[in-house]
């Protein structure tokens, strides 16, 4: 029998798989290189879906699709009464998006279960393959597993199909949800390797990024009210300019994020502008804020500090501005234990790893509400992803899988 740490995932299979499943959603004529459009129940949804059954059955996984149309793939552990080790991600993509995100992680996820058949090696406690439905566009699937799936989240619509009608497209059953719903503590722990969406880790030349957590997101929408005149008629001093008043708080933004060392983000992606036209001095703007930071105070006092600006942004522009937070979401952090033993898993491969935090949502932040949660990122190069170019070389997504594969049997002996 084979060493348990000489154990490594079949790389070129791994390959071949993440090559099959992307033609579910290619353009016609189209390439690898090309991407895919394989939105959340659309007809190339379905297939892939359907593919990933099939290999997830030929890997021997019992595989069934819960309510909330996740599907899960069950193998038995050594003791019946302990917890499952979940591990996975998502394979619906963003419109245009590309080939590794998500399906990295549901890809290495089978491939570990293959390996550990071909080995014969069984762990203590059960592990789940779990390919969350549409993540993209509301984390429906891990959402649903929480049991925080609102009314509305079921009536958004999702390319012209309302998530319910979706949820039964692909087969789950939105009357059913508290069927999909687990406790809270009822998994040993959750793990999820996903590529890493931006280049902190392909600048550091480090292979493997240990995710400490998800970041916290507030929201604010800006509501600035000036005076709609002439543009010839109407003299620069006499202005009350809505839009100048936004642009001044774009610069405050930008300046208040960046203050301090970090990689604390904030961004104005939205503005309605009334009347929005070039001969009229605009009278009234809306837009939004948005920051991001690992920690809840920082991302607290950097709103803070933004509103102080907004005020005097109003006075100096004689403006009436409303400045109010519409959203705010806790961050996810990861489990300190499962951070050590996925460097630890690294360390045994001869693979180096640092620290980050991911900026970007993940399915692991709602799994997290469940039990411990982890991480595993590779490099994306260029930092590109959400783009037919996103790409991660076959043997960074390699190390990912055994990665993954180690930590999974690390947490099994550990716990
Ligand atoms: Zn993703």
């Amino acid at each position: 029998m084979i060493e348990w740490s000489e154990l490594r995932v079949n790389a070129s299979r791994l390959q071949r798989c993440l090559e099959e499943l992307s033609v579910f959603g290619r353009p016609v004529g189209g390439t690898f290189a090309d991407g895919i459009t394989r939105v959340a129940f659309s007809e190339a949804d379905l297939a892939s879906r359907r593919y990933v059954i099939e290999l997830m059955r030929a890997a021997r996984l019992d595989t069934w699709i819960d309510a909330a149309g996740n599907i899960i793939g069950h193998r038995k552990g050594r003791d019946t009464a302990s917890k499952p080790i979940v591990f996975g991600s998502h394979i619906d993509s963003v419109p245009c998006g590309g080939n590794f995100d998500g399906q990295l992680g549901c890809m290495a996820s089978i491939e570990l279960i293959r390996i550990l058949n071909e080995h014969d090696i069984w762990t203590h406690h059960p592990l789940e393959v779990a390919v969350w439905s549409n993540e993209e566009d509301g984390m429906t699937g891990s959402r649903a597993v929480l049991g925080e799936l609102s009314r509305k989240a079921l009536d958004h619509t999702v390319n012209g199909v309302r998530v319910a009608d979706g949820l039964r497209r692909i087969g789950g059953d939105p009357d059913r949800l508290n069927e999909a719903c687990r406790a809270r503590g009822s998994i040993e722990s959750y793990l999820e390797l996903h590529i890493e969406q931006g280049s902190v880790l392909e600048s550091a030349r480090v292979s493997i990024g240990v995710v400490d957590g998800i970041v916290s997101i507030d929201a604010y929408e800006v509501d600035i009210h000036g005076f709609q005149n002439h543009a010839g008629t109407t003299s620069m001093r006499e202005r009350r300019n809505a839009l100048l008043a936004a642009a001044k708080i774009i610069q405050a933004v930008e300046t208040e994020v960046t203050r301090f060392p970090g990689p604390q983000v904030g961004t104005v992606g939205h503005l309605d502008v009334f009347p929005n036209a070039r001969n009229v001095v605009p009278g009234w703007v809306k837009h939004s804020v948005e920051l991001r930071e690992l920690s809840e105070d920082t991302l607290h006092r950097m709103g803070e500090a933004i509103r102080l600006r907004v005020q005097e942004i109003a006075t100096e522009t004689r403006t009436e501005i409303a400045f109010s937070q519409i959203e705010h979401n806790a961050p996810a952090l990861a489990a300190p234990d499962i951070q050590q033993h996925i460097e630890a898993a690294a360390s045994g491969l001869g693979l180096q790893t640092m620290r980050l935090t991911s900026g970007a949502g993940h399915d692991a932040q709602m799994l997290s509400k469940l039990g411990p949660m982890g991480m595993i990122f590779v490099p994306s190069v260029d930092g590109i992803s959400h783009s037919p170019k996103e790409l991660s070389t076959w043997n960074d997504c390699s190390n990912g899988a055994n990665v993954l594969l180690h930590t999974v049997l690390r947490l099994d002996r550990a716990r």
